[in-house]
């Protein structure tokens, strides 16, 4: 199918061609149809699908089929809600290319930056507002912002923005859109509180679900490293000494934990950047931009402030956490690999993170292929490289859906010093028994106690037995992104 077929507008064409597209992705194929009519879309697609450009060039063309009559003040038409900076950013510059052709002002709006440019914006009167709930609606109160002519709405990654805890931000903000508008939704999964959402702002949606990308998910190769967590730095750094690992992006579960890792990799000599919530929009848009030109080989990011990352030439993704969120390893496998690019995504896994891969695997019904590192060697002695202090998590409402067993201190996530469980994986002791109970969710590690409930609790001054233990054995398969692929998105 050409893009042409699907009704677009001739100067958004032009953008498209000129932006190296040859075909719409299956995603844009089944959706812009549907918005040219004037339906609503529940549209159930991973960021990477193309879905930006599903809902912006149809109602692109919209916008210019309908144009606001000469002399008429500029009111705001659009308004796409997206959760994080990142994605505002990034859905701002596909707008941009898309409609460089047309005369329409693009604002976008989100936190961490002054106030001021964005009111500008705002009162000049922009066409299309992208924008984060929370500051719009602080822009909102100040009454900067005038919506009275809203015709449609977009909310991007809404099951990300419901997990975010924006959903009265997002409630008060639709409160105060006109009730007759065009309402697309983009969400990952269809779950009940996604249906919730759509009865209560949406219109007899039609529901469009495509789950492939350009196939990330046979491009990608999905390799576990079993692995103590003293030595998942050692074996980080291990790795990095093949030179096929070119453009880096390794997940750390915290923002304390992606600070220690960035930091002891330019101790070794790599170029890093970070990428979390403590770092001001400033910096993690430089971050964003030394790992694209390639000033640095290796991004370290948290999983909110990396969530819909658009970079080209990922080669590897580095699980240095292993994600608790099934959905969390989808999104940071799906950032290599894009555009067709071979890439491969690597997951660190220390014995108490096994229970997580277990439940990516039953969920996938396959196991992931594990590798040893040739030359590393897995019985090296714990070094003082990880601060496992306790440390809160980024902003994010809900916890791990996993199921939390009880009892347990909240030093759970193994790295106290002292507890530590007889055979445990390399001496720092501490540590939550795999798969149960201990530990508030969001803690890496305490300092001393903790300990499994009812458990064997270690003397808090002795040190931890340092012999690494057995890992469990698995039985793999290597196809594991498929099955989860099919899981999530139903083909
Ligand atoms: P998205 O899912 O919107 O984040 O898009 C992911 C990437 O796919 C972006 O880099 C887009 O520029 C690119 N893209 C979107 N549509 C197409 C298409 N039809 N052909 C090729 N690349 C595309």
């Amino acid at each position: 199918m050409s893009f042409k077929a699907l009704g677009l507008d001739p100067n958004i064409l032009t953008a498209i061609e000129e932006a190296g597209y040859t075909e719409p992705t299956p995603i844009q194929a089944a959706a812009i149809p549907v918005v040219i009519q004037g339906g609503d879309v529940i549209g159930i697609a991973q960021t990477g699908t193309g879905k930006t450009a599903a809902f912006t060039l149809p109602i692109l063309t919209r916008l210019t089929s309908n144009p606001v009559p000469q002399g008429q003040r500029r009111r705001t038409r659009v308004l796409v809600l997206a959760p994080t900076r990142e994605l505002v950013a990034q859905i701002e510059e596909n707008v941009l290319a898309y409609a460089r052709h047309l005369p329409l002002k693009i604002a976008k709006i989100y936190g961490g930056v002054g106030e001021k440019p964005q009111k500008d914006a705002l009162r000049a009167g922009s066409d299309i507002v992208i924008a984060c709930p929370g500051r719009l609606l602080d822009l909102m109160e100040q009454r900067c912002a005038d919506f009275s002519q809203l015709e449609y709405l977009v909310l991007d990654e809404a099951d990300r923005m419901l997990d975010m805890g924006f959903l009265p931000d997002i409630r008060r903000v639709i409160g105060q859109l006109p009730k007759k508008r065009q309402t697309l939704m983009f969400s990952a999964t269809l779950s009940k509180e996604i249906e919730t959402l759509t009865h209560e702002f949406q219109r007899a949606p039609k529901i469009v679900q495509i789950g492939k990308r350009a196939n990330p998910a046979e491009s990608v190769t999905q390799l576990v490293y079993e692995v103590h967590k003293h030595l998942k730095m050692p074996l980080l750094s291990h790795l990095l000494k093949d030179e096929k690992m070119q453009m880096v992006l390794v997940f750390s579960r915290t923002k304390h934990g992606a600070d220690k890792i960035a930091k002891k990799l330019e101790s070794t000599g790599v170029k890093c950047a970070t990428l979390h919530a403590n770092r001001s929009q400033n910096q993690r848009l430089r971050a964003l931009d030394d790992f694209k030109t390639g000033t640095v080989r290796v991004l370290v990011a948290t999983d909110i402030a990396a969530r819909g990352i658009d970079v080209d030439g990922i080669s590897h993704v580095v699980n240095f956490d292993f994600p608790h969120i099934v959905e969390d390893y989808v999104h940071r496998i799906g950032r290599t690999g894009r555009a067709q690019a071979i890439g491969d995504a690597i997951s660190f896994v220390s014995p108490d993170e096994l229970p997580d891969v277990r439940k990516l695997e039953r969920f996938i019904n396959r196991g992931l292929v594990r590798k040893k590192a040739e030359g590393f060697d897995y019985n090296a002695a714990p070094q003082p490289f990880i601060d496992e202090r306790p440390e809160r998590r980024e902003q994010r409402s809900s916890q791990p859906r996993r199921p939390q067993g009880g009892g347990g201190r909240p030093s759970g996530g193994g790295g106290g010093q002292g507890g530590g469980r007889p055979g445990g994986y390399g001496g720092q002791g501490g540590g939550r028994p795999s798969g149960s109970g201990g530990g508030r969710p969001g803690d890496q590690g305490g300092q001393g106690g903790g300990g499994r409930p009812g458990g064997e609790r270690r003397s808090s001054a002795g040190p931890a037995p340092r012999q690494p233990a057995q890992m469990p054995q698995q039985n793999t398969t290597p196809d594991g992104a498929r099955g989860l692929w099919k899981r999530l998105t139903g083909r």
